[in-house]
């Protein structure tokens, strides 16, 4: 971090942790233009949704290569925008895929139970049966980032639900690194803190659990999966962001990006899925951290969005793009044009207070 004056300030370039391209060329145009904005890297779900809510998910090495062309293509020009892409565990993956995954460029798997969320209808009924693959995920060092979310289950208990069986794996899978996705329950954090130090976990957060809770109003562009938790969850995860960390478990941030044509998202059957730009989630973050009154708020957050990130994946913290971030009023977009149709940011028309541009 480097202070210019007390109204502005320079960091890294963010990481985003966790990002949806989809089908439609126009909405994955937006998603990485508004990424490129702030973000040096974007990590990206291999499960392409189409207009219909159907999804195409990547668990196949030829498959990755085919979607990081396609996401290349669609970077804005001239963009310096590294995209990473994470395989999606089906149940046609075997283990015999995962090293060539691995080599044809996957940084890591990902995993989703099966009718949780929006594509998740090719996620894995029986979590038991993929212990074979994250055994070959572990035997080539390459990461997987679970899901947690279990699924026919009350909403409240769902996410604590998978616990057990995520507690089995990272004992009994030995050398595998983990990564919780929107980490979003105190019993998340806490389960994880009380691993042995020897089992490398870390856990993503997203703004978005990290300002809102179910005690919140949530019209259809604030629904999301996992649910937002209880007041006493979002302290957490607000604790774990302002951190960089829990117990001696890196956080690190990721907005979960999920967009939907707005013809979709409306109404009371509208998919899961938030979209908030990494500008804006960004901007949003660095009022909470100024908010939160701690005296070194700005290193704070500089790990949170950059370095954590950059140590867990890479083992290396060294930016490769700046930001200057200026304390300057500016009004949050409702409606972000993508095709045929616009994607609505759910903090659209709300007046943030730090501005971020790349320099
Ligand atoms: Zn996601």
């Amino acid at each position: 971090m480097k202070k210019v004056s007390d109204d502005v300030f320079e960091q890294p370039a963010t990481i985003n942790n966790h990002g949806h391209a989809r089908k439609v060329p126009e909405i994955t145009e937006r998603v990485l233009f508004e990424a490129d904005r702030v973000s040096s890297a974007l990590l990206c779900m291999t499960n392409l949704v189409d207009e219909s809510g159907r999804s195409t998910p990547v668990d196949a090495p030829e498959g990755i290569s085919q979607y990081d062309d396609y996401l290349d293509a669609r970077k804005p020009r001239g963009s310096q925008l590294r995209t990473y892409s994470l395989a999606t565990i089906t149940p046609q993956m075997t283990p015999d895929m995962v090293r060539p995954l691995k080599e044809a460029g996957a940084i890591g798997l990902k995993f989703l139970p099966s009718g949780m969320t929006t594509g998740s209808g090719e996620g894995i009924a029986d979590p038991r049966s993929i212990i074979p693959i994250l055994k070959a995920a572990a035997a080539c060092n390459l990461p997987w980032m679970p899901h947690c979310e279990k699924p026919g289950m009350d909403p409240n208990e769902a996410v604590n639900a998978l616990i057990p069986w995520l507690d089995y794996v990272v004992h009994n899978v030995l050398g595998l690194r983990t990564i919780v996705a929107h980490t979003n329950t105190k019993r998340l954090f806490e389960w994880g803190a009380d691993l042995p130090k020897t089992i490398d976990l870390a856990f993503e957060v997203a703004a978005h659990y990290m300002m809102r809770s179910n005690a919140d109003q949530a019209g259809p562009h604030w629904k999301c999966k996992p649910l937002y938790g209880d007041p006493e969850d979002m302290a957490a995860v607000q604790l774990a962001g302002l951190a960089g960390e829990w117990g001696s478990r890196l956080v690190i941030w990721g907005e979960d990006v999920a967009p939907h044509w707005y013809r979709h998202k409306s109404g009371e059957n509208a998919p899961f899925g938030v979209f908030l730009p990494d500008d804006v989630a960004f901007a949003w973050l660095v009022e909470f951290f100024e908010q939160s009154g701690h005296a070194n708020w700005k290193r704070r957050l500089e790990q949170l969005t950059f370095h954590n990130a950059s140590k867990w994946w890479w083992g290396t913290s060294q930016p490769t793009q700046w930001l200057r971030v200026k304390r300057e009023d500016w009004v949050v977009p409702t409606l972000y044009e993508a095709g045929i149709d616009s994607i609505v940011c759910p903090l659209g028309g709300t007046t943030l207070k730090w501005k971020a541009t790349k320099i």
